[in-house]
């Protein structure tokens, strides 16, 4: 099954384009992440006390928990216009230069993907964020000048789920950074009946908790289920989303009762079965799941590592005895005093 088709991916599909008019637009409506929230509204107050535009943002963690919400969300709290790209739609210096010629003061520009700029469009950016200037080169070779402009103060808000990929001057120009976790399933439960409410579809107390349970702390996730179950109230049942209901759906969809889906468990049994449970390098499992790896590392090992199914070892991953008892697969006894590795060659 290719990541487009997942249910459980925590990656934007085409068919998530009602989720827009999902998105919170205030801090107050942003419902988890609880400290993020507090900091930011620090953040925007003091600004505001200032006079000043907020510092410049950056965001990370893995794909769908909100990064993008929260720069919309700030936008309209500070009441800024907010202009959305992503890293690998920069390709050159002077796509950069034209976004920010074009930027006013307190504008926000959000990247995307951030740590997908090309070397010469970070180049570009360093002076643009910390001085609010743009070099530009006219000419080549001996007879080449440098213009400089002078830019208005801006905030750039960055996203990305790969903070280890970010070049470190660019990380550093962030004055203000946030790692986004998994939700609580408290808080995914409040997300889902507010969907729910808005989407108009009737769901019980208990439905909601039961999608919310088996939406891997992600609320991109958690909205495509709960979509995918209204149908399925809809056309098998009379349309209220119960217990029974909800469980009907999941299991029809095949995520399990932590919202597993196939690939997920086939990740954990080919650790199991074929690699002894590991340890195995993460190229390995790509090839034995027809997957990339940057995919496996962004989307699928994130919440099996939060789980505590998977460690990540330095010579690569291992399955835990709690992913085997998930899988129903007997955990290898080892002699006392056996270390995890000796008990793994078992
Ligand atoms: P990311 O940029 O991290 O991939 P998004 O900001 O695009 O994630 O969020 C994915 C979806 O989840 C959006 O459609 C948004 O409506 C919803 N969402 C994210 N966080 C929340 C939240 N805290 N409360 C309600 N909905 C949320």
């Amino acid at each position: 099954m290719a990541e487009e088709q997942r249910v459980v991916s925590g990656k934007p599909r085409k068919s998530d384009r009602e989720n827009i008019a999902l998105r919170p637009s205030r801090l107050a409506e942003m419902l988890g992440q609880d400290r993020v929230r507090e900091n930011l509204s620090i953040l925007i107050e003091a600004a505001a006390a200032r006079g000043e535009p907020i510092d410049h943002v950056l965001f990370y963690g893995p794909p769908g928990l909100g990064k993008t919400s929260l720069a919309y969300v700030i936008a309209n709290e500070v009441g800024s216009n907010i202009r959305i790209t992503a890293g690998p739609a920069i390709e050159r210096a002077g796509d950069l230069a034209a976004i920010l010629t074009h930027l006013k003061k307190g504008d926000i520009l959000f990247i995307d993907e951030v740590h997908r700029l090309g070397k010469a469009v970070e180049e570009i950016l360093y002076p643009a964020m910390e001085d609010f200037v743009l070099d530009i080169i006219i000419g080549k070779g001996p007879a080449a000048k440098t213009l400089r402009l002078n830019l208005p103060r801006f905030t750039v808000i960055g996203a990305t789920t790969r903070l280890a990929l970010l070049a470190a001057p660019l990380r550093d120009r962030f004055g203000a950074r946030f790692r986004l976790d998994f939700y609580e399933e408290a808080a995914m439960e409040r997300i889902i009946l507010r969907a729910a409410a808005m989407l108009g579809a009737e769901i019980s107390a208990e439905g909601a908790s039961e999608i919310a349970r088996r939406a891997r702390g992600t609320p991109r996730v958690g909205l495509r289920l709960l979509r995918r179950v209204r149908d399925y109230a809809e056309a098998r049942a009379d349309g209220l989303i119960t217990l029974p209901v909800a469980e009907d759906a999941l299991a029809l969809m095949e995520i399990d009762a932590l919202g597993l889906d196939e690939i997920d468990r086939r990740i954990l049994s080919i650790i199991i079965e074929k690699f002894s449970g590991g340890p195995v390098g993460l190229e390995t499992i790509a090839a034995a799941i027809s997957e990339d790896s940057a995919t496996i590392m962004d989307v699928y090992e994130p919440y099996l590592i939060q789980l505590g199914f998977i460690d990540r070892t330095p010579r690569g991953r291992a399955c835990t005895k709690h992913a085997y008892k998930h899988l129903n697969i007997a955990y290898p006894e080892a002699p006392a005093g056996a270390d995890e590795d000796q008990r793994r060659l078992i």
